[in-house]
C-alpha cells in the first residue's frame, strides 16, 4: 500500500461537530444506537469500554472523536490485516491516517513518524509490540494525543480465547497518560472478560457501553446434513456473485470440498492453519478483493477480516460451540445487508464433537464444561423455537418478539404427542440391557432381520417390528429429538449406546406425556429452504439488481484501479441505494448513506453516469413500465438542479420538446414544476407580437410562428408562450 496521504488533508475545523464528521467523512445520516452517546463520553475526556457484536459499527466510535479533535489518536490494534484495512478505509473517506508495525520498513516507519510530528495525522494504528519497543512511549509523549483507542480490547484477558501477552502491559497508558481518555472495544460480551478489561487496562470508571448483539440482517436456517455438496451448488447458482465463506470441522474437508466446487466452476479456494504463510495471505488478499468468491475453511479463518460483503455463511459441519458459531456467523453482513446463514447439522457431527472432547487430555471438569457448551449448539440445531430467541438468550438477551428470518418462524414446527413412538423406542431399549446404539435399535424397531440382529437374537424381543410402519430415516429424527429432549439418554463411552433415565422410565410407564415435532422430509425442507432464500422478484427489483451488478463490476474496476478492496470504494449497503434510488446529480448522490465528501469528489460522477446510461439502455430496450418512471426521475433530477431545458436535452440527448412533455408531466402528477420561467421576457414580447393577427385556435400556428420569426426562437419556447403552458 502506499504510504502517501492523500493530497487532501482535512484540517481540525473547530465547527466540525461528530454529526457533522459522520456525513462528511462517512457519508451517514444518523449514528447507530449508543455511537452518539459513546463519541460525547470520549469527547467529555472520560474512559469507556464498548461491547458491540462484530459489524455493529465500533470504528466510528473512536474515528470520530480522534477527527473532531484537536490533535490526533492511537489506535491499539492485535493484526496487522486489521489496521491495513482500517487504514486504507479511512483514507479513501478522506481521513488522514497512518500505522505502524513490522510489515514496513524503517524508511517507511521514519515518514509516519515525522507526519505524526508534524501534526498531519488524525489517526494513528500501532500494533502493541510495535508501541513498547523501547523508546517509543518517549515518542509518543511528544505528540499531541487526544485518544487511545484500544481495539479487539477482549486480548488483554486470559479469559478472552485470544489472549495477547503483549496487551497486559497497557495499563502503563493510563499511568503514564492520566488525563487522556482510553476506550477499549471489543466483541466478545461475556462478564468475566468484562471486568478482567477493566482492569487490565486501570480504567475501573470507566461508562460501559453494551449493544444488543443482535443482528438482525442475517437469516438463521439449519438442514440436515445429507447431500451437502449438492445443496451448496445449487445455493451458489442462486447466489452469483456474492462473497461467502463455507466453515468446515477438518482441514482435509476443506480442501475436498474447494476441488468440489472449482470443479463445478465456482471460484473457490480452501484455507486453514496448516497452509504456507504467503499462500494464505494470497487466498485472503483474493477473498478480499472479490477476485474470489469463496472460501472453504477452517475455524482459522475470519479473525482480522473486515471485509463488508461477505453475503452468506454456510457451515458444513456443527461448529463446538455458541460462542464460535456466533462469531463465524457475524463475518456476514458487516454491511447491514441482509445475508444467509445456514448450518448442516448430522447426528454423525455430534459423534464426532464428543468423542473428541471425550478422548482430549483436559481434565474432567473442563470436559463437563465442553459438553455443556456443546449441548446447547445443539439446542440451536434442533430448535422448535425461533432460533434467533435461542442465540440471543445465550447471551443473557431476552427478546419480546420470534425474529420472522430464521427457518422456524418461516416454516412454523408441528407437534405431535408422541407418547406412544417412545414407549416403543424405551421398551425396546429396556429390552436390549440399554446396549443397543441408534442404528441397531432403528433395525429393532423396524424388524429388520439384518445378522447383527439375528446374532443377538434381538429378534425375538417383543419390541421387534413394532414401529415398522417409520422409515428409518423418520426414527432416526425421533430418536434424536428424544435425546435432546431428555427422554433418552446415551453413553459414549459405550458405543454410544443409549440409556434409560428417570424421564424414560416416567413415560413408559404413561406417567409422562412427550411431545414431538412432525418429521419433514428433506426434500420438502430442502425445498422450503431454496424458497426462503430466493423470494420471487417483480420487474422493478430485477432491474433494480440489474442496475446493482453494473454498479458492482465499476465498483471492481475503480478498486483494482486504486489497489483498494472493492467495498473500500463503496460498501454493497450503498450501491444497493445507489440503484433503488438511482441518483443522478449531487445533491441525490451525497443523499445515499455511504457518500462521503471525497467520495463524492472522487467516485460520483463515475457512478452518476453509469445510472444514466444504465437508465437510457433500458429506455432502447423500451420497457416503457418502469423506464418510463425512470426517465422522468432523471429530468426532475435536472430540473432540481435549477438546469436549463436545453441543457438538460443536451445532456440527455433528447430534444427540447421531449424535456418540456416530462416536465408537463410531472407537473401533471404534482409536482411543483414552473414552466414559464423558461421564457425571457424579451422573448415573450418578440413571440407576442410576432403572434398578432394570427388565430391562435388553428392547428399548424406555432409551425407558421416559428417561420415567422425565421426559426430564431425554439419551438417549445412558442408552445410556452402560445398554449400559455
Ligand atoms: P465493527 O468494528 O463493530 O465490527 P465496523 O465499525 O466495521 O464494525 O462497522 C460495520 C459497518 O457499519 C461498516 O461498514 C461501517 O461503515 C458501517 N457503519 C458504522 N456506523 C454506521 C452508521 N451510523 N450508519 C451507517 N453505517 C454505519
Ligand atoms: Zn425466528
Amino acid at each position: 500500500m502506499s504510504l502517501v496521504l492523500q493530497s487532501k488533508i482535512y484540517a481540525v475545523n473547530f465547527d466540525m461537530t461528530k454529526e457533522k464528521a459522520l456525513k462528511q467523512f462517512f457519508g451517514y445520516d444518523a449514528f447507530r444506537p449508543l455511537q452518539a452517546d459513546i463519541i460525547d463520553t470520549i469527547l467529555s475526556a472520560q474512559d469507556a469500554l464498548v461491547l458491540m457484536p462484530t459489524g455493529g459499527g465500533k470504528s466510528v466510535c473512536f474515528q470520530i472523536p480522534a477527527i473532531v479533535m484537536d490533535g490526533m489518536a492511537v489506535v491499539i490494534s492485535p493484526l496487522i490485516a486489521l489496521m491495513k484495512d482500517q487504514v486504507e478505509a479511512l483514507r479513501a473517506n478522506g481521513v488522514a491516517a497512518a500505522y505502524l508495525n513490522s510489515s514496513l520498513t524503517t524508511k517507511e516507519q521514519y515518514e509516519i513518524e515525522r507526519l505524526c510530528e508534524s501534526g498531519q495525522l488524525k489517526l494513528l494504528y500501532i500494533s502493541p509490540e510495535k508501541l513498547f519497543t523501547s523508546g517509543y512511549l518517549d515518542f509518543i509523549k511528544r505528540l499531541n494525543i487526544n485518544l487511545f483507542a484500544i481495539d479487539e480490547a477482549h486480548c488483554v484477558s486470559f479469559w478472552g480465547h485470544d489472549f495477547r501477552p503483549e496487551y497486559t502491559q497497557l495499563k502503563i497508558l493510563k499511568s503514564e497518560f492520566p488525563s487522556i481518555p482510553v476506550v477499549a472495544l471489543t466483541a466478545t460480551a461475556d462478564r468475566v472478560t468484562r471486568k478482567d478489561i477493566l482492569v487490565q487496562l486501570g480504567i475501573p470508571d470507566a461508562t460501559v457501553f453494551v449493544s444488543s448483539f443482535d443482528r438482525p440482517n442475517l437469516s438463521l436456517s439449519v438442514l440436515p446434513g445429507r447431500k451437502r455438496i449438492n445443496y451448496i451448488q445449487s445455493f451458489l447458482l442462486q447466489h452469483q456473485n456474492k462473497s461467502g465463506i463455507v466453515y468446515c470441522l477438518a482441514r482435509k474437508t476443506t480442501e475436498s470440498i474447494a476441488e468440489s466446487l472449482q470443479k463445478m466452476g465456482f471460484k473457490a479456494k480452501h484455507y486453514h492453519a496448516g497452509c504456507d504463510g504467503a499462500y494464505r495471505s494470497q487466498v485472503q488478499e483474493e477473498f478480499l478483493r472479490d477476485d474470489i468468491q469463496i472460501i472453504v475453511a477452517t475455524i482459522a479463518f475470519g479473525m482480522g477480516i473486515d471485509k463488508s460483503n461477505v453475503r452468506w455463511i454456510i457451515h458444513y459441519n456443527l461448529p463446538k460451540n455458541v460462542e464460535n458459531f456466533y462469531q463465524e456467523i457475524g463475518r456476514a453482513g458487516r454491511d447491514g445487508m441482509p445475508s444467509n446463514t445456514l448450518l448442516f447439522y448430522s447426528y454423525a457431527d455430534i459423534i464426532t464433537q464428543t468423542d473428541f472432547i471425550n478422548k482430549s487430555e483436559a481434565p474432567e471438569n473442563q470436559k463437563e464444561l465442553l459438553r455443556a457448551k456443546l449441548d446447547r449448539m445443539k439446542q440451536y440445531a434442533e430448535a422448535d423455537i425461533c432460533r434467533r430467541r435461542i442465540l440471543l438468550s445465550y447471551f443473557n438477551e431476552t427478546v419480546d418478539k420470534d425474529c420472522g428470518n430464521c427457518d422456524v418462524c418461516k416454516n412454523p414446527r408441528q407437534k405431535f404427542d408422541g407418547t406412544i413412538l417412545a414407549q416403543k423406542a424405551l421398551s425396546a431399549i429396556a429390552r436390549t440391557d440399554q446396549k443397543v446404539a441408534m442404528s441397531l435399535l432403528i433395525d429393532i424397531l423396524r424388524g429388520s432381520h439384518n445378522r447383527n440382529v439375528v446374532e443377538k437374537k434381538y429378534d425375538q424381543l417383543k419390541t421387534f417390528g413394532t414401529g415398522k410402519d417409520l422409515k428409518g430415516e423418520v426414527w432416526a429424527d425421533y430418536l434424536f429429538q428424544l435425546l435432546n429432549n431428555g427422554t433418552i439418554d446415551i453413553a459414549y463411552d459405550e458405543g454410544h449406546a443409549f440409556k434409560l433415565n428417570d424421564t424414560s422410565w416416567k413415560v413408559l410407564k404413561g406417567q409422562q406425556s412427550v411431545n414431538l415435532v412432525q418429521f419433514v422430509p428433506y426434500e420438502i425442507k430442502k425445498a422450503q429452504q431454496e424458497a426462503d432464500e430466493t423470494p420471487v422478484k417483480t420487474k422493478k427489483e430485477i432491474l433494480r439488481d440489474e442496475l446493482f451488478e453494473k454498479l458492482r463490476t465499476l465498483r471492481k474496476q475503480i478498486a483494482d484501479r486504486e489497489r483498494v478492496p472493492p467495498y473500500v470504494v463503496f460498501s454493497d449497503q450503498t450501491i444497493s441505494e445507489m440503484s433503488t434510488h438511482k441518483p443522478v446529480n449531487k445533491v441525490s448522490m451525497l443523499a445515499i448513506s455511504g457518500v462521503g465528501q471525497l467520495k463524492f469528489e472522487r467516485y460520483g460522477e463515475l457512478f452518476i453516469n453509469e445510472i444514466l446510461s444504465f437508465a437510457k439502455e433500458n429506455t432502447i430496450k423500451g420497457d416503457t413500465r418502469v423506464i418510463k418512471g425512470m426517465t422522468y426521475v432523471v429530468t426532475h433530477d435536472l430540473y432540481k438542479e435549477g438546469q436549463s431545458i436545453e441543457a438538460i436535452a443536451k445532456q440527455r440527448e433528447m430534444t427540447s420538446g421531449t424535456i418540456l412533455g416530462h416536465l408537463l408531466k410531472l407537473r401533471e402528477h404534482g409536482e411543483l414544476i414552473d414552466i414559464q420561467q423558461f421564457v425571457s421576457e424579451s422573448e415573450r414580447k418578440i413571440i407576442q407580437q410576432a403572434s398578432a393577427g394570427l388565430n391562435l385556435d388553428n392547428a399548424g400556428v406555432l409551425t407558421e410562428l416559428f417561420n415567422r420569426l425565421n426559426g430564431k426562437i425554439d419551438y417549445y419556447k412558442l408552445r410556452i408562450v402560445i398554449n400559455q403552458l
